[in-house]
């Protein structure tokens, strides 16, 4: 385990495809609480973005509390119901196992821990590929800001040599954790968007990220 090298993951549109999982929770919350559905195109925008952040756009005029008790209600629909309509990205097993033959692997998700664990089983992603699974419970602050990546360095001892998500949160949560950035554009986020934050590449999807490491 020593002579390998560390790399961080992003989940949901890295690993995962997990759109609908994340609109059909958060409708239902909103549901729960006595709001109209929110537009799937507009809600898709605020994905990568901390979770109260995002509870903040949907229901801007209640206060920090209820917001909360609102993603719970979001993590409670996950865990129970909209967990299955998770799928891996296409060719992950076999980036995954390339990976841990070099790689120790982390993944650091703006989700909290126990969701992650229901992502992982509905898109039947084996979690033993991954020697650290961080959620947004874990840290005090998520993504964009850097706490799970350098959660991640101390509790592996290693430096992450790279950061790999969909979102420019993750792009900017690598470059202040001074680790290399690389994009993967299988979420909602272009090139273009991606290279304001300076990526060592922008990949089409995950499936590419061997050949680019030269492990492929
Ligand atoms: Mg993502």
């Amino acid at each position: 385990m020593d002579n390998k090298k560390m790399i961080c993951l992003d989940l949901d549109n890295t690993l995962i495809l997990s759109d609908k999982t994340h609109i059909e929770a958060y409708n239902r919350a909103l549901n729960y609480f006595g709001y109209e559905k929110y537009d799937q195109h507009c809600l898709i925008k605020l994905f990568g973005r901390p979770k109260i952040e995002i509870a903040n756009v949907l229901m801007p005029e209640k206060n920090l509390k209820e917001q909360k008790e609102f993603l719970k209600m979001h993590d409670k629909f996950l865990t129970t119901r909209t967990y299955k309509y998770a799928k891996k990205v296409k060719g992950v097993d076999f980036v995954l196992k390339k990976l841990k033959k070099h790689y120790i692997i982390a993944v650091v998700s703006n989700t909290v821990h126990e969701s992650i664990i229901y992502l992982l089983k509905g898109s039947k992603l084996n979690p033993n590929y991954f020697d650290l699974v961080l959620g947004s419970d874990e840290v005090k602050n998520s993504k964009p800001c850097p706490d799970e990546i350098l959660k991640a360095k101390k509790l592996l001892h290693h430096k992450p040599e790279y950061m790999v998500g969909d979102s420019i949160y993750d792009l900017i949560a690598a470059k202040k954790a001074k680790v290399n950035g690389i994009g993967v554009l299988t979420g909602h986020h272009s090139k273009k968007e991606m290279m304001m934050y300076k990526p060592v590449v922008v990949l089409k999807s995950i499936a590419d990220l061997p050949k680019f490491l030269k492990i492929g």
